[in-house]
């Protein structure tokens, strides 16, 4: 596979596989979120993935990587990313639930995160979710040949810093292609005295800010996964795998 400053560029037909990864991914975290409601235990919606990945016939990406032992991460309210999907675990109504969901299909991955609210949530909850998926919309925006990587990265922190929430920066997006995390890391805010790489057709990245009511500082939890903020405020995360092309992003992790 040709490489631009160590970044993989994939060809149409790797696209065409990564698209069709993704829509599996997609239409997964379709069905999970029409079964969020108060009652429901988080381990329901692991069983969901996994008998989709087998009816699909495709890997759940993130079941055994680096030792992760669900192929769901489940993370509810002050929990960011990384969370366990359990049976004791019982969503709530005014919770919010981030399901972040891979596969591999015909070795290329697929990879997306949605945040859900449990039954009605208040207002302030409500905005932090909206203002998390449309600071990802916006970013990629900017993922178009001839820009660079860190127009996707200011574009999102001063959208989402313009409403006084925090951006997570412990944890950043990647390229993704036949392995989970490719080169580059795609930060969430622009790190100082760095410079990105220039976006080329064929780059496939997965974007995904996690944005908080506080600050965007972490703890993980004694688990060695579960990752929270350390003011433990509410946290939203939203994903989309997109391949940059010559006529601009094409979302590659959306359903029909
Ligand atoms: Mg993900
Ligand atoms: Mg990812």
């Amino acid at each position: 596979m040709k490489k631009f400053r160590g970044v993989f560029l994939k060809n149409d037909n790797e696209i065409g596989l990564m698209r069709e990864a993704n829509r599996i991914v997609s239409r997964i975290l379709d069905e999970l979120g029409e079964n969020v409601k108060p009652g429901v235990p988080t381990m329901a919606f692991e069983e969901i993935c996994r008998a989709r990945c087998d009816e699909y016939g495709v890997r759940p990406a993130f079941l055994g990587y680096q030792g992760f032992p669900f192929a769901l991460c489940c993370s509810i309210n002050e929990e960011i990313v990384h969370g366990f999907p359990s049976k004791d675990r019982i969503l709530d109504e005014g919770d919010i639930v981030s399901f972040d969901m891979g596969v591999v299909y015909e070795g290329f991955f697929g990879d997306s995160a949605r945040t859900f609210g449990v039954g009605t949530v208040s207002s302030e909850t409500q905005k932090l979710m909206d203002v998390t998926r449309e600071s990802l919309l916006i970013g990629i925006e900017q993922a178009v040949p001839g820009n660079n990587l860190y127009d996707i990265s200011a574009a999102i922190q001063s959208y989402v810093e313009g409403f006084d929430f925090g951006i997570v920066r412990r944890f950043v997006g990647h390229g993704i292609g036949s392995h989970l995390h490719e080169k580059p890391e795609i930060p969430n805010f622009v790190p100082k005295g760095m410079t990105g790489v220039p976006l080329k057709a064929g780059m496939v990245l997965a974007i995904e800010p996690m944005v908080t009511l506080g600050s965007h500082e972490v703890e993980v939890l004694e688990d060695k996964w579960t990752a929270v903020t350390k003011d433990r405020t509410l946290s939203a995360h939203f994903e989309h795998s997109i391949a940059i092309t010559s006529d601009g992003p094409m979302i590659l992790s959306r359903s029909d």
